[in-house]
């Protein structure tokens, strides 16, 4: 696995060592955390370093890759687009070239819904054409590609997830989210809890019920459990295939905070703020391919639920 020390990767270490798999984690840690990873896994390594690659694949043989490195803010992205193309896809690049080298066959991506731009559509299908509008969705819709044509030509096998809202925290409390500096809704609404500093509303003037934008928030669980369930279809010889994953249930910025008040039991301070640049009304996922081809569904789908495993993680 890439990117193990972050906060997908690290949640699906813990599902992939409960579950028995015997897991390699190479990570640079310039954006994840040593202590979210056991130290006997993790390697540290640059994923442009294709022969530390080569080395780490012949050190200990493995049948998947599940690729997660990766920069993954958008407004930074509209700023340095040249360190998401080097690092997203020639890194991706410099992966699948070492998997080829060693003969590894298999990979799990970490895509996102941003390869679909504005959607006009809602739910979303995969069946929609690469519109993204920044260079963070236009990097993994460029490694997605890059994907097709190793299918094509070196057979490496590939499940493209395309991730909307991952939200949450481990269950048992080993994980969470911590990124630097942290953009993400939920984990700001509770850092507002805790301190008193309002969070941004970025517009409450959009098409939707409440006026505010409509996400679709995934449990960073039930995420992890739907690489498990690719590499194992992958291993049984499925071909390369590209999924939505999120609950298909979507929730505007108004009601995540409600439920942030439900769970916390506090009032979470707020302003209304100008609109982001670059935020559709609405993203909410068909995740019917996922659910009938590879047998995944949600475990936790409730949003309190969601959040009161955040909460947990936050109080530590
Ligand atoms: N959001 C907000 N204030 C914030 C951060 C996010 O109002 O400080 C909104 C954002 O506009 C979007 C939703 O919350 O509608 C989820 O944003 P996030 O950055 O968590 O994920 P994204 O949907 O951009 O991947």
């Amino acid at each position: 696995m890439t990117g193990g020390a972050g906060y997908i990767g690290s949640h699906t270490v813990l599902q992939l060592t409960d579950q028995g798999y015997d897991v390699v984690v190479v990570d640079d840690l310039s954006r994840g955390y040593k202590d979210a990873v056991d130290p006997k896994l993790l390697r540290v390594l640059d994923i442009h370093d294709t022969a530390g690659l080569v080395r780490v694949f012949e050190e200990k043989p493995c049948d998947a890759v599940i690729h997660f490195a990766a920069f993954i803010a958008v407004g930074e992205s509209m700023r340095l687009p040249e360190i998401y193309f080097a690092n997203n896809v020639a890194g991706s690049l410099s992966l699948f070239t070492a998997m080829v080298k060693t003969g590894v066959k298999h990979a799990v991506f970490s895509s996102t819904a941003a390869v679909y731009g504005m959607p006009k559509t809602s739910p979303i299908s995969e069946d929609l054409p690469y519109a993204p509008i920044n260079p963070y969705g236009e990097s993994k819709a460029m490694t997605e590609r890059i994907l097709n044509w190793f299918d094509r030509i070196h057979e490496l096998r590939s499940v493209c997830l395309r991730y909307f809202n991952a939200s949450g925290a481990d269950p048992d409390g080993r994980a969470g989210e911590r990124h630097d500096p942290e953009t993400h809704l939920i984990p700001l609404l509770l850092r507002a809890v805790k301190t008193g500093e309002p969070v941004n509303v970025f517009g409450d003037d959009y098409p939707t019920p409440d006026g505010t934008c409509i996400r679709d928030y995934i449990h960073v669980t039930d995420l992890a459990q739907a690489h498990i369930l690719a590499v194992e279809a992958l291993l049984k010889g499925a071909p390369s295939k590209k999924f939505n994953v999120g609950t298909g249930k979507g929730f505007s910025v108004r009601e995540v905070i409600q439920s942030v008040e439900r769970v916390t039991g506090q009032k979470v301070p707020y302003v209304i703020s100008p609109r982001r640049e670059g935020d559709p009304p609405e993203l909410v996922a068909d995740s019917g391919r996922l659910q009938k081809t590879l047998g995944w569904s949600p475990q936790f789908p409730d949003l309190d639920q969601i959040v009161a495993t955040a909460w947990n993680f936050a109080l530590k």
